[in-house]
């Protein structure tokens, strides 16, 4: 039987690393993407090679999709999930920074699925799962680039799924909401680069409270279950958001209507 052949991107933690894993013990061969090379050395196995790279280099990215398809001959399934989460009012989060995060969390998905397209449209056959957010159907302050950036994730897919689905492609959206991997620590350390003036003092109290539940959150491997599950099944659903919160809030909005449910998150964050 063939191997099915799966792209990871942001592998060598969290999500990415608990969906390599996971693909490869179901029998995929896995090329395992990410900066840090020494993570990814920790997981290298018979069925999952490591590659260095940072999303936002298009050249990288179209040299290992090239290595993919010249040494399997083959590319089954793309897991776009490299991305992070740039904290800060809008007012105050630097054009640069805001930059950066599209670059990572939008373009980066955007590469890989050029990049990815002309083999699977050869093939006639191909899944991209692209890991969104809760906060890619909604938002709340403070995470205002954030879910930019996730909206768009989206919007890429929905558009992209019309496109291709006549080339046997299954274009997935795959929603998480609070998981307990190496985000929200890195996003504090983000948010400490922005500066805010006083005015703003609530909402940066309201933040760490907001991701205090994070130590008590599901880890990542019941996202990588999903993925597994929307990489292996016939006719996967378009979108799943999960655990229960994510899908909650999204229904929350659509049931309250935009004023109310803005009024009761700032309840919430007490802002
Ligand atoms: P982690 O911080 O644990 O993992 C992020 C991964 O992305 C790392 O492997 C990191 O690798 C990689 N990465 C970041 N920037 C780049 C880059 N420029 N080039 C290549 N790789 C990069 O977070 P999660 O596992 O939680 O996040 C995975 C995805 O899940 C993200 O898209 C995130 O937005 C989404 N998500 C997470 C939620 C959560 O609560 N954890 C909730 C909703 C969505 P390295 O630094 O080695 O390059």
């Amino acid at each position: 039987m063939t191997q099915h052949i799966a792209l990871v991107t942001g592998a060598s933690s969290g999500i990415g690393k608990a969906t390599a894993q996971l693909l490869a013990k179901n029998g995929f061969y896995v090329f395992a993407m990410a900066r840090r090379m020494d993570r990814l050395e920790q997981i290298r196995s018979e069925n999952i090679e490591p590659i260095c790279l940072d999303v936002t280099d298009t050249v990288a990215i179209q040299k290992t999709v090239d290595h993919a398809i010249t040494t399997k001959g083959r590319i089954d399934v793309l897991v776009n999930n490299a991305g992070y989460g740039q904290l800060g009012a809008v007012e105050c989060v630097s054009m640069e920074a805001a930059h950066q995060q599209f670059e990572v969390n939008v373009f980066g998905y955007a590469r890989f699925m050029q990049a990815v397209l002309p083999q699977m449209r050869t093939q006639n056959s191909g899944c991209i799962i692209n890991i969104a957010s809760i906060l890619g159907k909604t938002s709340i302050p403070g995470f205002g680039w954030y879910a930019a950036s996730k909206h768009a994730v989206e919007a890429l897919s929905e558009t992209l799924r019309g496109e291709v689905i006549k080339f046997g492609i299954n274009v997935i959206v795959i929603a998480p909401g609070l998981i307990k991997t190496e985000f929200a620590a890195k996003e504090f350390e983000l948010l400490k680069t922005v500066k805010h003036p006083p005015a703003y003092q609530k909402l940066l109290n309201a933040l760490p409270r907001l991701l205090a539940g994070e130590p008590q959150a599901p880890g990542p491997e019941i996202i990588a279950q999903a993925v597994l599950k929307a990489a292996t099944a016939s006719s996967p659903p378009t979108r799943h958001a999960l655990p229960l919160d994510a899908k909650t809030a999204v229904i929350a909005k659509w049931f309250l209507g935009s004023r109310i449910f803005d009024w009761a998150v700032r309840q919430k964050m007490k802002i």
